[in-house]
Formats: C-alpha cells, sequence, structure tokens
C-alpha cells in the first residue's frame, strides 16, 4: 500500500498539464498511465493545430479554455523551446451559399474574443496561390505545434517537482475511504491511496469514473466515438498556412493542416464507431478527393496516402449538437476526492495549459 497526495490517472497531454501545474504547487503527484509510454492515444493522434478559438459557443469551456490557453501555449513553446509556428490559417467559402456561414464564423469568433479578417477571393489567392474560393477568413492566432516535444517538456517540469510517471498501470478501479480514495491498478495487483484522484483517462475517463466505488452513477456520461481519419499528401505542400472549408456536423470538415517539417495532410473526417480501431480504411479517400477539389482543384489524382487516425471522446452522439468539456470536482459531483475530465476533445491540446489550471484550483479546493 502506497500513499500520495495527488493521482492523475493517464499520461497524454492533459493529465501530463495537469501532472506539472499541481506538482508546481508543491503537490505530491504520481501519474497511472495504462499504456507503455506518455501520450500515445488521442494526444498523438490529432491535427498538432492551436487553435484560435472561432467556432465554441460562447460562454462554453471549450471558448473559454482554447481562447484562455492559446497564448500561454504559444509562450510556453518560446520559453521552453518547443518546436512550433504561428502560420495562420485561411477558412473558404467554396459555393457563393457559404459566405453567409463565413460571416456566421466570423461572429461567433469575435463573441468569444478573437478576431478573424475578412478576405475577398483574390486575397485569398493571393495568399495561397493553388486555393480556389469565393470569400474566406484568415485567423492570425491559429498555429502548429509538436505535440510529442510538448508532452516530454510538460513531463519532465512535473518530474522535477516531484511527480513520478507509472507506466503499464491500468487504474482499475477505486473506493471512496474517509476523505481520499483507494485506487486498484491492474486489476488489484497495487493498491495506491490518494487524497485526490484526477481522472484524465480521455476515452476511458466515462468507464474510469462507473469503477468509482461509491461515486454517484448519475455524473458518470455516456461516451460516443466518433474517428477522424488521415491521409497525407505525397510530395512537397504547395500551401504554407492552415486551410479549412466550413465546418461540417461533428467536425471541421477536411481541412490541410501541415506538420513544422511542411508536410500536408488532409482531414480529420466523422466516422461515428462503436469501438476503438485506428486502422484508416484506403476508401474514404475518395470523398477526401471530392471534399477537397471543392477549394484545391488541382489536387492530383493518387496524391493522397491513407496515414493515421484519432477517435474524438464524445459526449453526445450523431446528429446532436457538439457538447461542451465536462471537468467536475465536488462543486458539480459532491465527492471532494475525484476530479472527472469527460469529452475532452479538440481544443483540449490548446487549452491544455488552462484546462490544468482550472483542475489545479479545483484540486486546491479539495486538498484544502
Ligand atoms: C482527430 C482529432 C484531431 C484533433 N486535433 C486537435 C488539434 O488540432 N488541436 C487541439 O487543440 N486539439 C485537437 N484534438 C484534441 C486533442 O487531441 C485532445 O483534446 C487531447 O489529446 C486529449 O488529451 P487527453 O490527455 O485527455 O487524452 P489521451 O491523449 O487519450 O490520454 C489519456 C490517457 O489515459 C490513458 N488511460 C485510459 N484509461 C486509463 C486507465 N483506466 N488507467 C490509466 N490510464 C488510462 C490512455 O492510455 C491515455 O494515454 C484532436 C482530437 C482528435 C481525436
Amino acid at each position: 500500500m502506497n500513499d500520495v497526495e495527488v493521482i492523475v490517472a493517464g499520461a497524454g497531454v492533459i493529465g501530463l498539464a495537469i501532472a506539472r501545474t499541481v506538482a508546481r504547487g508543491g503537490r505530491d503527484v504520481m501519474v497511472l498511465e495504462a499504456a507503455d509510454a506518455f501520450g500515445t492515444v488521442t494526444s498523438s493522434r490529432n491535427s498538432e493545430v492551436i487553435h484560435a478559438g472561432i467556432y465554441y459557443p460562447r460562454g462554453s469551456l471549450k471558448a473559454r479554455l482554447c481562447v484562455g490557453g492559446r497564448e500561454p501555449l504559444y509562450e510556453y513553446c518560446e520559453s521552453h523551446g518547443v518546436p512550433h509556428r504561428r502560420c495562420g490559417k485561411l477558412i473558404v467559402a467554396t459555393s457563393p451559399d457559404q459566405v453567409g456561414e463565413l460571416e456566421k464564423i466570423k461572429a461567433a469568433a469575435a463573441a468569444n474574443g478573437v478576431i478573424l479578417e475578412q478576405l475577398t477571393a483574390l486575397q485569398a489567392h493571393a495568399m495561397e496561390p493553388q486555393v480556389r474560393c469565393t470569400g474566406a477568413l484568415f485567423s492570425p492566432a491559429t498555429g502548429i505545434i509538436d505535440s510529442h516535444a510538448y508532452m516530454l517538456s510538460l513531463l519532465g517540469e512535473a518530474e522535477r517537482h516531484g511527480a513520478t510517471l507509472v507506466c503499464n498501470s491500468v487504474v482499475t478501479g477505486a473506493r471512496l475511504e474517509g476523505d481520499g480514495v483507494l485506487v486498484s491498478v491492474n486489476g488489484g495487483e497495487t493498491q495506491v491511496r490518494a487524497r485526490l484522484l484526477i481522472n484524465s483517462a480521455g476515452l476511458g475517463a466515462p468507464a474510469l469514473a462507473a469503477a468509482i466505488d461509491g461515486f454517484p452513477k448519475a455524473f458518470v456520461p455516456r461516451g460516443y466515438l466518433a474517428k477522424g481519419s488521415y491521409f497525407t499528401l505525397a510530395g512537397r505542400s504547395p500551401f504554407s498556412r492552415l486551410v479549412y472549408p466550413v465546418p461540417e456536423p461533428g467536425g471541421l470538415g477536411v481541412h490541410l493542416t501541415l506538420d513544422l517539417a511542411g508536410r500536408a495532410r488532409f482531414g480529420p473526417d466523422v466516422q461515428w464507431v462503436e469501438r476503438v480501431d485506428y486502422a484508416v480504411d484506403p476508401g474514404r479517400a475518395e470523398r477526401f478527393y471530392g471534399e477537397v477539389r471543392k477549394y484545391w482543384p488541382a489536387l492530383p489524382d493518387g496524391a493522397l496516402e491513407p496515414a493515421y487516425s484519432g477517435i474524438r471522446p464524445k459526449l453526445s452522439g450523431p446528429g446532436a449538437a457538439s457538447a461542451d468539456f465536462r471537468i467536475e470536482g465536488a462543486a458539480a459531483h459532491g465527492v471532494a476526492a475525484v476530479i472527472n475530465l469527460f469529452g475532452i476533445e479538440s481544443p483540449g491540446l490548446t487549452a491544455s495549459l488552462a484546462i490544468a489550471d482550472e483542475v489545479n484550483a479545483i484540486a486546491s479546493t479539495a486538498l484544502a
């Protein structure tokens, strides 16, 4: 039996950011990770975009934590040598009826405090000569980040402040006990007592919350899985900025992002699935060609290669409006020893430092 002040379940970008912030506050932190390394799940299966905070409903956690987390993330990258680039992004309308959508997007962004520049088709073409559109918006605050280097840096800092990461450790259950929680690892092989369990298990967060004996089930949401597949572009990218169509239900549309080496990839699309399976179906490329050619007609035949996929941890199913992040401590569910993070889909990477601050505030109250 070990004792620790705080257990963080899950070493994705969110768990690592939380561990860093909480450990910097002088708390004794242990991170338990099911896989054999940190950041191997959703945190390494995304677009690596630092989002401006454009699309999220005003007043939502997504809006507040994305806008509040973005500049601290840029500053973190600068001060910690994490590769990144504030490259900007174009949002393009590809038919005259979509121009009205751009106005709505611009207004929604402004409500979140995000400034977008309105561009004519000619101005957009001057920025990205390969793009065909009827009008566009430019987001100067959008950028890209090396998410693995970022996670490595967070882990390093957490460890320098005394946190420990233990891999191959699945949190299989827990029991509320006294003013803390007894956590079972790998089916009870090890038990660790903690004052506070922070559940940042990503896709596994609802199952983990459901496995806490004594935790009210009414506060365990149903999770849905929305897979997003990516295809890479063979050869050099003809674009230097990110290019997004207007959003589609469930995701942001088949957009073009760049990695820091300048390679282009398209995706992610939206495919509702029942179980986690990261295989990319080459047959999905057909739809990608159609979608991408709406804004890049010169996409050559055969240029798209299946790349990778990620799965969004959704809290609402097909056809329903996208749900907000849920970050819940005692004020929400009445249990001081547990903080749950549910539905941390995009923009979780961008918001990671702000999410960590939010959780740290709840943790400070719980541990006071
Ligand atoms: C397709 C896609 C594209 C995205 N693009 C972007 C983007 O461009 N910009 C952006 O800001 N965000 C983006 N996101 C969102 C971002 O990737 C996520 O918000 C973020 O990675 C979530 O991190 P996490 O730590 O919560 O989850 P994860 O990275 O999944 O980490 C959770 C960890 O918990 C572990 N775990 C699970 N169950 C247990 C258990 N019982 N015990 C112990 N460990 C457990 C897992 O092994 C995993 O390592 C995207 C997401 C997807 C799916």
